[in-house]
């Protein structure tokens, strides 16, 4: 079965490749010719979820799943949340967001964050569905680790001692926000 992940980012097709059984083959945007960057004007993760995935059933009518995250700071109400890409302006710097969101938080001693993931899967001739995955933890004071990619090296799970910058991809999927909400996806695909 081919499945568009409407993505083009290389470490989150590599992360959710890594979970996906060998019958799906999965296309990225970049596989079957969408260059554009998918409009993400929606409020919420959710909706940004559902614009990405109708963009490419209906531009190209492919099965398509697509998925939105945001890391969301208590101490913060919920921010950077749905604007967790372009926290620290549009051009979507992942060392300037780090920098701002530690910034912001400097006084703060509730240090709770979590990532929130969710999946709108479109099938041919069904109806949508939404998958969605939290992973809880801290936003720690410094930088560690050079793995994975946006707030990962400040991010540490609960019950984790390292951050998931420091974590292998496979190790940080088995937990990883993403890693549950394609566990979803894949479950409700195999039945
Ligand atoms: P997207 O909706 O998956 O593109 O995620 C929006 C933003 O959230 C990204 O630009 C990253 O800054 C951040 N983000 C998403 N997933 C992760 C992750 O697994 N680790 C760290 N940051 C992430």
């Amino acid at each position: 079965m081919k499945l568009v992940f409407a993505s083009n980012n290389k470490n989150k097709i590599k992360e959710i490749q890594l979970l996906m059984p060998q019958h799906i083959e999965l296309l990225s945007l970049e596989d079957i010719g969408c260059t554009v960057d998918i409009p993400e004007t929606a409020d919420t993760i959710e909706g940004n979820a559902i614009l990405k995935a109708n963009y490419v059933t209906s531009h190209f009518g492919y099965d398509c799943f697509a998925d939105d995250t945001g890391l969301e700071v208590v101490a913060l109400d919920g921010e950077p949340g749905v604007f967790s890409a372009r926290y620290a302006g549009e051009q979507k710097n992942d060392e300037n967001n780090m920098n701002l969101l530690l910034e912001n938080l400097k006084e703060k001693t509730n240090r709770n964050a979590q990532f929130k993931t969710v999946i709108a899967l479109n099938l041919k001739g069904e109806q949508q569905q939404l998958f969605e995955g939290i992973i809880k933890g801290k936003i720690i004071h410094e930088k560690r680790g050079k793995k994975g990619f946006g707030y990962d090296p400040i991010f540490v799970a609960n019950n984790y001692s390292s951050t998931f910058a420091e974590l292998s991809v496979a190790e940080k999927s088995k937990i990883s926000h993403r890693g549950l909400a394609v566990t979803k996806l894949i479950a409700f695909l195999q039945k």
